[in-house]
């Protein structure tokens, strides 16, 4: 088995952007030759999530519609009066989608669906540049 470590670098906006990685990931993965195995996406930070939906305009803005009425913006938080950030409402959505993934790789393809892409939220309240690291374990 082999395995495979890349870091993708993202420049985010703030408050909820949603950044396509399919390409991306689809083309490290393709190069390290591994065939067979799993891909493991981690994105370090409090503020960020990962998670997988059709990369498409309506239901990229329904997310963000639901995410805010999880976790309005401008609800009271102890986060902000212990730190004075202001970002109690991004760590509570990055908590709830959660930081990883994983993806079964078969016959070099990630097993996505065809209107599946894989997508790094930023629910900071301030432009991040975001690492997100790769494994992909092998044969
Ligand atoms: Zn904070």
């Amino acid at each position: 088995m082999k395995i495979h470590v890349e870091t993708l670098a993202v420049n985010t906006t703030r408050r909820c952007d949603v950044v396509d990685l399919t390409s991306d990931v689809d083309r490290r993965v393709r190069d390290t030759g591994i065939l067979n195995g799993v891909v493991t996406l981690f994105v370090p930070g409090s503020t960020g999530a990962l998670t997988t939906i059709e990369y498409e305009t309506g239901v990229i803005n329904d997310l963000k519609k639901a995410i805010e009425r999880l976790a309005p913006q401008d609800m009271y938080y102890e986060h902000n009066e212990r730190w004075g950030d202001g970002n109690g409402y991004s760590h509570v959505r990055a908590a709830l989608l959660g930081p990883s993934l994983h993806i079964p790789l078969v016959d070099g393809r990630m097993s996505l669906g065809t209107w599946q892409q894989i997508v790094l939220l930023d629910f900071d309240n301030r432009p991040r540049e975001r690492r997100v690291l790769v494994h992909v374990m092998g044969e």
